[in-house]
């Protein structure tokens, strides 16, 4: 299992144990079987996720999302309106200030704040982005899941790399923020391909979903509280002779920046 399904399996057993055993059980396994499981960055994404919900459950409505594509942790309900919900504890508040407020056409979005130490919900901001300072636009999170490593005699690494990249809504310039080397979390196309020979391509189709979904789940904690979308490396061909040219082409978007984001960024083919 590689790390995103087991992470998203994980958040599956501790909500369902909330919700048939009560919050104070729930917490006791997570402390007890499931912390030593997970790293420090997804072991505090869960706990933060567990204190805004018995916080805040009755209050906004909650339910809890992510199983089937919301993109969210929760929906609820804020002012009278439907919402999302992200909850982290790793975005600097003093330095929220600095970010811009995002005016989209998708649902309303909202980021539930908690601090570091104590778990307590410190704001509900709305979603935000930095502005770009060449063109003033958005600067959108994206995670590309790149295909996997070779060495320099064409052997293969058995991992794969992740790169952390802001993509801006307006230049459609992208920069690059962090690299992550991954063993076992596979580019879609490559889970695609695994199981593409099967005459029943649905199937297929599927676990590129299903793994897309995990990989997003995985990686907003892990790369960056405002993570939006996915995106994988690949070329495409626009000449009759093969000529054409290499993009990171969005994979998944988060519906809240959907229609900003461009489908794909020119890139090159050595990243
Ligand atoms: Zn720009």
């Amino acid at each position: 299992m590689h790390p995103a399904e087991k992470y998203n399996s994980i958040r599956r057993i501790i909500f369902s144990g909330v919700h048939k055993h009560g919050f104070d059980e729930a917490l006791k396994w997570l402390e007890a079987t499931y912390r030593s499981q997970l790293d420090l960055t997804h072991y505090r994404g869960l706990k933060a996720e567990l204190a805004f919900y018995r916080e805040y459950r009755q209050e906004l409505q909650l339910t809890v999302a992510g199983d089937m594509g919301e993109h969210a942790d929760f929906s609820g309900l804020h002012q009278g309106q439907v919402c999302r919900f992200d909850v982290t504890t790793n975005l600097a508040y003093k330095d929220f200030s600095t970010y811009e407020p995002f005016m989209g056409e998708g649902p309303q979005y909202k980021i539930a704040l908690l601090s570091e130490s104590n778990f307590e919900v410190i704001d509900v901001l709305d979603l935000a982005f930095k502005p770009c300072t060449d063109c003033g636009g958005h600067l959108v999170p994206c995670v590309a899941l790149l295909n996997q490593n070779y060495n320099e005699r064409g052997e293969a690494q058995w991992s794969n790399d992740q790169l952390l990249i802001d993509v801006c809504t307006g230049c459609q310039q992208y920069f690059e923020r962090t690299r992550f080397t991954t063993t076992g979390m596979f580019s879609p196309q490559e889970v695609f391909d695994s199981l593409g020979d099967h005459e029943d391509s649905v199937s297929a189709i599927n676990a590129r979903q299903d793994h897309m979904l995990n990989a997003y789940r995985y990686f907003r904690p892990a790369a960056d509280a405002n993570l939006m979308a996915l995106a994988e490396h690949s070329y495409k061909v626009t000449e009759r002779d093969g000529g054409g040219y290499w993009a990171f082409r969005m994979v998944f978007k988060n519906k809240a920046i959907a229609a900003e984001l461009a489908d794909e960024i020119e890139c090159s083919h050595e990243l």
